[in-house]
């Protein structure tokens, strides 16, 4: 049991060929993209994932690249002022314990501590995959056909491991009620280690500087009953769909809406987790969001993803056969990850009120936060390693 096929190529993928190449298996990575893909917003690494990446030998540098965002100031309709804040008041987070880093550097530095180790198939994906008694035969769209013992998709919330091997997504997709667009834009207002976000019921405009430089990333997030279907194929509806909800309204929101419509990195998607009764079939199991994506609205993605990771690689090597890896594996994490999952209701309340009612409400408790959090959410710690 040594040929490991991984999909990939983000946060759980390096993260697991790393620990699958420490415990000596052979692995391969393929991801579609045509390289690791920098920049990005910003993620946290927190509780239980800070102890994997000290692990992996990576949180120092890391800790040089940690963000430090120093507030998050919140506007209402007309922007003023409802409650600057320490971000860490929101999310739980450790100040001088916890890391947030643009998902970019995170990716670069996992990918190397592998990258000499592994084999990197960039610009090719899974076509198809045989999950036979004795090995997966795969065939990659480039042309080329393998046989591993073992596949794990790491391949995102939109998995395509998942879809081929559990079947279509709508199955496992909790669609939380949220779409959303990102995109970077100039930093107009000279923001520097911060974010604003505006909010009116249902809608919800903000600004993040990730540091001080010229750019920000915008975000545009709204609430809708169903899942814009029509707009995921086509890149013009998806802007015609964000302009027509944002038209009309306050403070800077022309301004991103102009933005987002020239953006050359639109990312638009639906704000959603994932969950599955089983997280492997056969020679085939999911890791990270691809497994059970939390949303952003937890602030955890990153963090199941790592300990997940961790936990696949460990419970491969214990000498088992795959089947009691893979039940051991889900048996661990299965608990951390649904409690982290739950955490999506504070961050729907806290960052995107559908009501009046809702809103007049959030806005109360953030007038009336005083103290600090102090030693982070038990959640995000809710699992130890072995
Ligand atoms: C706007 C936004 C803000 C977020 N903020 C936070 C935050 O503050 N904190 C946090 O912890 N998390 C946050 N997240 C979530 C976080 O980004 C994810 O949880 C995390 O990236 C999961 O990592 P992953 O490796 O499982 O999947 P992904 O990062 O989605 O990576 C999947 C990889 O698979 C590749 N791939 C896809 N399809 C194929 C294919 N067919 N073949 C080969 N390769 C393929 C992709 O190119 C990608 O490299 C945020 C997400 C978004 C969108």
């Amino acid at each position: 049991m040594s040929r490991v096929l991984i999909s990939g190529a983000s946060i759980a993928g390096p993260a697991l060929a790393y620990w699958l190449n420490r415990h000596g298996f052979e692995v391969t990575v393929v991801e579609k993209a045509a390289a690791i893909r920098g920049g990005g917003y910003p993620i946290d690494i927190r509780g239980t994932a800070l102890e994997v990446v000290r692990r992996m030998g990576v949180r120092d540098a890391l800790a040089k690249a940690h963000v430090d965002s120093r507030r998050i100031s919140f506007l209402g309709p007309d922007g003023g002022l409802i409650r600057a804040l320490d971000p860490q008041t929101l999310t739980g987070g450790v100040e001088g314990r916890d890391l947030e880093v643009r998902r970019g550097d995170l990716t670069e530095i996992l990918y190397g501590t592998v990258r000499d180790d592994v084999e990197f198939l960039f610009g090719d994906s899974i076509a198809t995959l045989d999950d036979r008694a004795d090995g997966v035969e795969v065939t990659l769209r480039g042309g080329t056909r393998r046989v591993f013992d073992l596949v794990v998709g790491a391949d995102g919330l939109h998995s395509h491991t998942r879809g081929l091997v559990f079947g279509p997504e709508e199955r496992f997709h909790r669609y939380l009620g949220y779409c959303f667009a990102g995109f970077t834009m100039p930093n107009h207002l000279g923001l520097s280690h911060e974010a604003v976000m505006w909010n009116v019921p249902g809608r919800a405009a903000a600004l993040y500087a990730v540091g001080d430089g010229a750019t920000v990333h915008g975000f545009l997030n709204f609430s809708r009953d169903e899942p814009p279907f029509h707009a995921f194929r086509e890149p013009a509806a998806q802007r015609d769909l964000v302009a027509s909800v944002f038209a009309g309204d306050g403070w800077e929101v022309p301004r991103l809406v102009a933005a987002m419509r020239s953006a050359d990195d639109l990312f638009f998607d639906v704000v959603s987790q994932i969950r599955m009764p089983r997280w492997s079939s056969g020679r085939v199991a999911l890791v990270g969001d691809a497994a059970h994506a939390p949303s952003f609205l937890t602030g955890q993605g990153t963090s199941l993803a790592l300990v997940g990771a961790y936990t696949l690689a460990r419970e491969l090597a214990a000498g088992r056969d795959h089947v009691a890896a893979f039940e051991a594996y889900e048996r661990r994490t299965r608990g951390f990850v649904e409690m982290n999952q739950a955490l999506v209701s504070a961050g729907d309340a806290a960052l995107f009120p559908r009501t009046p009612e809702a809103l007049a409400r959030r806005d109360g408790m953030l007038r009336g936060l005083t103290a600090l959090s102090s030693g982070g959410r038990p959640e995000h710690s809710a699992i130890t390693l072995d």
